[in-house]
């Protein structure tokens, strides 16, 4: 008779649940590389990449708000051009 009344596990799925607000941006909200803040879908934001940090395991290739990506944007152009020498 008591599991009919386990009312505590179904409170757990839904606190499990919760966090994440039907429709939105998607499930994958992209966070600000470099201030570390979420993107949110009023925002701007622009992706800069690093070719020494393809898969932005050094924290420098990713999404960045527009704003934010300014200085990250012209030093990602400088590097890439020196990485790619014409040799
Ligand atoms: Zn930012």
């Amino acid at each position: 008779m008591s599991a009919l009344d386990r009312s505590d596990s179904f409170g757990e799925k839904l606190v499990a649940f919760d966090p994440m607000p039907a429709g939105g941006s998607g499930p994958n909200e992209p966070w600000c590389t470099s201030c570390r803040a979420p993107i949110t879908e009023g925002q701007r934001s622009v992706r800069v990449d690093f070719n020494h940090d393809p898969h932005g395991h050094q924290g420098v290739t990713g999404v960045y708000h527009v704003e934010c990506s300014k200085p990250f944007a012209s030093l990602a152009r400088a590097l890439n051009m020196l990485a790619v020498r014409p040799f």
